[in-house]
């Protein structure tokens, strides 16, 4: 007679051997008789969709975030809350290490908000020569992230190279409409201090607020102060020559705090020699929230912005989650506060959950839940693709990544990456956005989305990252690629 001990061992081989091998068949035949006999919508294209990701996962995450229940996911609102508790609650299903506040996967962000208390003011000039514009008067502005600044004027046409910008200059730029709302962005990554351009709004605005700032945070992606001019001021202005002082301040009120939250959770490397060149995986979770109706409807539910990004870190997590041990750290990290300025990714790159030189790189995903007519269907556009060796090796692993085809929007620093990448993090979004007519309207909802593509695009990018994971490959900016 064996020990019990043995009989033990011996019963537990056996059910290794015959009973699990029997068991998983069942199963497998289980859910593929299931499959059969409720077929997803998915399944009625022709090419079966990949099997390393669960489509009723992605269509259940996306059902969830672009509900009319989360009402638009509005950056740092109780909405935005509960959506950050559900990736919260799912990182956690998913067995990942938390990355939050005091061991949860919430990190909670205070936002600090000022605002004026009379019209400020631009100051046009020396001394008592100085001429004063008052906003709402004579300008407006339009966005702010310092509350006072100064420099020298530069006229530039908005057709200009961006890299004739003085960095410090107050930029004044003329031309075609449409150009000047492009130019704004090249001229301000350039450095630009501020951007004045004609044409002012006829809506009443009540007095300008301060880009808010999470607290203990300094000013990482650079300066973006924007001021629209009258008429008669625009034409004053451009008869000034170059290099006059533009002054611009007012009265402030005091502070006020409020809240955004981000979710984080990761897989600890296995490997000592990697597991402190992670990988971030992220995207935004928050959206629009309610605002001004359109044909009836008043909530942005982001469906593609960005559930579809959040929805593919969540699926990732799942995936690489359940399976082997990565050699490198990967963290999923899912943003507040996108919308209202990339809040909650400046906060997350001051309060790391690894030191940040021990983060090699960001892929940031935004809006991939419908294809870019200007691509094959499946493939996915990777913003400064030229910047750095990580689109192109990752493509090389099999990855359908491309380069971003519109470089005039300026995509690459129009996302959480950009405030990563300022801080040296080889970072990039990934995108499949065909600047479809529903950005940021009500209308970008669920039934506009193409699960099919979806799917592919979360599916394409497992086993690129899995190599990634496991590679002692290291990402890098190429010559003037950091911005
Ligand atoms: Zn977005």
């Amino acid at each position: 007679m064996m020990t019990k001990m043995r009989q033990n061992e011996e019963t537990l081989r056996w059910v290794r051997r015959y009973v699990a091998p029997v068991l998983v068949g069942w199963m497998l035949a289980a859910a593929s008789l299931s499959a059969q006999v409720y077929p997803t919508p998915t399944e009625a294209k022709k090419v079966p969709l990949p099997t390393s990701v669960c489509a009723p996962c992605i269509e259940a995450h996306m059902e969830f975030l672009a509900s009319d229940a989360l009402r638009g996911r509005g950056s740092g609102t109780a909405d935005e809350l509960v959506a950050a508790t559900y990736i919260a609650a799912q990182l956690h299903a998913y067995g990942l290490t938390p990355a939050g506040d005091k061991g949860t996967y919430i990190q909670k962000v205070t936002i600090v908000k000022r605002g004026f208390s009379a019209p400020p003011e631009l100051r046009v000039g020396d001394g008592n020569k100085a001429s004063v514009w008052l906003h709402g008067k004579d300008m407006q502005v339009r966005m702010l992230s310092d509350a006072a600044f100064a420099g020298p004027l530069q006229k530039l046409d908005a057709a200009a190279e961006p890299a004739l910008v003085h960095p410090g200059a107050v930029v004044f730029v003329t031309g075609d409409n449409t150009k000047v709302r492009h130019a704004r962005f090249g001229f301000v990554a350039k450095g630009a201090f501020a951007v004045l351009y004609e044409g002012m709004d006829d809506k009443v605005e009540g007095l300008p607020q301060v880009m808010p700032r999470p607290e203990g945070t300094a000013l990482e992606k650079g300066h973006f102060n924007l001021i629209r001019l009258g008429a008669a001021t625009a034409t004053a202005l451009q008869a000034l020559p170059d290099g006059t002082l533009l002054t611009f301040g007012g009265t402030l009120k005091p502070e006020e705090h409020s809240s955004t939250w981000n979710a984080v959770g990761m897989i600890p490397g296995g490997d000592p020699a990697l597991n402190l060149d992670a990988i971030l995986l992220s995207a935004h979770l928050d959206h629009l929230g309610v605002g001004e109706p359109v044909k009836g409807d008043a909530i942005y539910n982001g469906a593609d912005d960005d559930a579809s990004g959040t929805t593919a870190v969540l699926e990732l997590a799942r995936v690489l989650g359940a399976g082997p041990r990565p050699k490198r750290t990967i963290i999923f990290a899912l943003f507040g506060s996108e919308e209202s300025g990339g809040l909650g990714s400046d906060y997350f790159a001051s309060h790391p959950p690894l030191p940040l030189q021990n983060i090699a790189m960001n892929l940031n995903f935004e809006m991939i839940g419908r294809p870019d007519p200007k691509y094959k269907p499946d493939e996915l556009w990777l913003t400064g693709w030229e910047r750095s060796n990580l689109g192109p090796t990752l493509a090389v692993h099999g990855a359908k990544l491309v380069a971003d085809a519109r470089p005039e929007q300026e995509f690459f620093a129009r996302s959480d990456n950009y405030g990563l990448a300022k801080k040296g993090i080889v970072a990039h979004t990934v995108s499949s956005f065909g600047l479809h007519a529903d950005y940021h309207q009500p209308s970008d909802d669920l039934a506009k989305i193409d699960f099919d593509h979806m799917t592919r695009a979360i599916a394409s990018m497992v086993e690129p990252l899995q190599w990634l994971a496991n590679a002692d490959f290291a990402p890098a900016w190429n010559p003037g690629g950091k911005p």
